[in-house]
């Protein structure tokens, strides 16, 4: 398949706009930028278009989608009811970087939803994939727009390396803000329940609603019970490296590191590290990249997916990571950070980071 590739600007093209609409409501594919991480998108209310994307993506069937909408009033016709948290949680959070799941109403088909009875939905605030929405009918499954199993693409150089010759189209619309996929609520439980964590942290979320619990199964890598986002199994947004975690003070990190890439090196082995602004001048391996000043989380969120695929581009073989503190957007850094080394973490020191 020729995938045609446009760009868009600032100044949305809305010619351009409706054409990408046209496809999606055909049944084809289209990449398109949203603030967290780009994403492949097809209608939502279409099983066929679905089935497509799992097969773009080589994405086990299992793994249900997120449907994008552009508005509230188009969330009534997808789902059977909206709780009242709902309401807060859209008046403060929409459109932005949070998924909510609800009943499925009717018309949306089990090949959407991974085969459950429940949908998630978000309303990106990303002004092409607002646009894209509304041209393509209203409800677009989007997945992150990368080969299953590799980091989400922050940029469309990235998807391009994916998903060129599987997708229709692909829209380049600059640099993703945010870097890092939604923050998933379960609102079909006795609690809301956080499923994923991302940039709608879990105190943000109590500021609007009070009570919020979270899948356990995300940060303590624990995989006896299975996740309640059955995406959440999938090792991914690994490296083709080997990835481990160090924890301890920054001076112990540090030497460990250190210790451990002369070992590597000694035996011939391609090595990496992600260090901070405060460390990135002082270990010793072949390729070295900050994600940035340790205190700002924000930029670490953003960075850190494309360091990922940096090391792959790189070929690197050994890769050591700082560990981040399991807070505020921390906690959704260190879960992408777990799952991309699988849960391999050295702990140096009863110290936190
Ligand atoms: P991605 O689209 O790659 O960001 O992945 C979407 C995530 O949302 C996966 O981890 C899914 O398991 C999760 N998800 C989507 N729909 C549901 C649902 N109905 N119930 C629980 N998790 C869901
Ligand atoms: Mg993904």
């Amino acid at each position: 398949m020729e995938t045609r590739i446009i760009r868009i600007e600032e100044n949305i093209d809305l010619q351009l706009i409706a054409e990408a609409g046209a496809l999606i409501k055909a049944g084809g594919l289209v990449a398109f930028p949203t603030e967290t991480v780009y994403g492949l998108g097809g209608d939502a209310l279409n099983a066929a278009s679905s089935g497509k994307i799992y097969a773009a993506k080589g994405r086990p069937s299992d793994n249900p989608l997120i449907v994008h909408i552009a508005d509230m009033k188009m969330l009534h016709r997808i789902v059977t009811e909206v709780p009242e948290a709902a309401y807060k949680l859209a008046e403060r959070y929409w459109p932005g970087p949070l998924t909510m799941i609800f009943n499925k109403a009717e018309c949306v088909p089990k090949e959407t939803t991974g085969g459950l009875e429940t949908v998630a939905v978000r309303m990106p605030s990303n002004k092409i994939a607002k646009a894209l929405i509304e041209a393509a009918g209203g409800y677009i499954a989007a997945p992150s727009a990368n080969l299953s199993g590799r980091p989400s693409p922050t940029a469309v150089k990235y998807v391009i390396e994916d998903l060129d010759g599987r997708v229709d189209m692909i829209i380049d619309g600059g640099e993703a803000d945010i870097g890092l996929e939604s923050t998933i609520i379960d609102l079909t439980g006795k609690e809301p329940m956080i499923l994923r964590p991302g940039y709608v942290t879990e105190e943000m979320l109590k500021e609007a609603i009070g009570r919020v619990d979270t899948d356990r199964t995300i940060l303590d890598g624990d995989y006896k019970q299975a996740p309640k986002a059955p995406g959440m199994k999938y090792r991914h947004y690994a490296p083709k490296g080997n990835l481990v975690l160090v924890e301890g003070t920054a001076a112990q990190v540090v030497s460990y590191i250190n210790e451990q890439l002369t070992g590597h090196k000694s035996r011939g082995a391609k090595t990496g590290v992600i260090a901070t602004d405060e460390t990135v001048n002082d270990y010793h391996a072949d390729s070295i990249k900050s994600v940035g000043k340790r205190e700002d989380e924000e930029q670490i969120a953003k960075h850190l997916f494309r360091v990922l695929r940096e090391f792959d581009d790189e070929e690197i073989q050994v890769i050591y990571a700082e560990s981040f503190e399991s807070r505020g957007v921390g906690e959704a850094i260190m879960n992408r950070l777990l799952k991309a080394a699988g849960h391999q973490v050295v702990h140096l020191s009863e110290f936190c980071p």
